[in-house]
């Protein structure tokens, strides 16, 4: 690992002053279980880690005028534990809980696994189905991007030097949701595959990991799902065009062609609950 110079500014004014002051070369630091491995492994070298831990008001979960805020520095178990998250998006709750280990889930955040921008981040899968958007701040003032637009690559947002995200939110509707992760071993694994199918009211969402170089949307397979009523032959049909729908590569997880098979076999599970 190189030297860098850390700091931990208290505000969002002056962490955005710090990265604009100190270059590109700053790397912000949240739960860090991404960022020091890499650092570690030497594949990132910055000469600034910025950790935005000790700002206020980051740590939040709000459920607030119809919305669900999940502040940057929510960790996962938190999030995870989260009462209210837990009935209502018992889903959400689970890709939480499936990220790592108990102490790997006590430093890592949610917001980091979504501005790592891995493609199996699991909790991307609920937060794409359920519409969520990115609460990104600058010295321009804040913006909001819906999650589907803030991927842009493996490893790469939209995100650029001198923001930082503040947060996520999802609009709270009532909803039901099924999240499934396929792993070679039942803990402290990433995902071969992951996904989560959310049903509000009579329209599905479907989001996969592992299976295109971001988490992504099936559009085309939730509008085969939504033109009809749910039946058993929709269902086989819809879990075929998402099987041709995904775009996955073999590596040393998987095959592509084993990855296209676990996607149809999860949305025939996850759908078959809604019969
Ligand atoms: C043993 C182990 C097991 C793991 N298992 C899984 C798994 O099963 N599934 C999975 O998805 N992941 C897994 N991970 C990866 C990791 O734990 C998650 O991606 C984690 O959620 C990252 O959050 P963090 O707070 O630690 O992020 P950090 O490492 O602090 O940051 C990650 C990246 O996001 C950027 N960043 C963080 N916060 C912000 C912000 N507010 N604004 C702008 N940029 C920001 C950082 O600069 C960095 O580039 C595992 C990691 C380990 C070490």
């Amino acid at each position: 690992m190189n030297v860098f110079e850390y700091h931990a500014p208290k505000s969002l004014k002056e962490a955005v002053d710090y990265l604009l002051e100190k270059g590109e070369n700053t790397m912000i630091l949240n739960g860090g279980t991404d960022l020091i491995v890499r650092m570690r492994d030497c594949h990132i070298k910055p000469d600034y880690v910025m950790d935005i831990k000790k700002i206020d008001g980051l740590t939040d979960i709000k459920f607030e005028n119809g919305k669900v805020f999940i502040g940057a520095c929510v960790t996962l178990n938190d999030l995870g534990l989260h009462p209210r998250i837990q009935k209502s998006y018992p889903y959400l709750a689970q890709a939480a809980l499936s990220i790592g280990s108990r102490q790997v889930r006590n430093r890592a955040t949610c917001i980091g696994n979504i501005c790592n921008a891995s493609p199996l981040a699991d909790t991307a899968t609920p937060l794409l189905s359920l519409d969520a958007k990115v609460h990104i701040y600058s010295k321009s003032g804040e913006r909001d991007v819906a999650l589907s637009d803030f991927f842009v690559f493996v490893r790469k947002t939209i995100l650029k030097h001198g923001e930082i995200v503040t947060g996520i939110t999802f609009d709270d509707v009532k909803s039901l949701g099924i999240f499934t992760k396929v792993s070679r071993r039942k803990e402290v694994d990433l995902s071969t595959v992951c996904a989560t199918v959310i049903k509000t009211d009579d329209t599905y969402a479907i989001s996969c990991g592992a299976v295109a170089p971001t988490p992504i949307r099936l559009h085309e397979t939730e509008a085969l799902l939504n033109s009809k009523e749910l039946t058993e032959e929709l269902i086989k049909e819809a879990s075929e065009h998402a099987y041709h729908e995904v775009t996955p590569i073999s590596d040393i997880r998987a095959t592509e062609d084993y990855r296209r098979e676990m996607v149809k076999v999860l949305l025939k599970h996850s759908l078959n609950e809604w019969l």
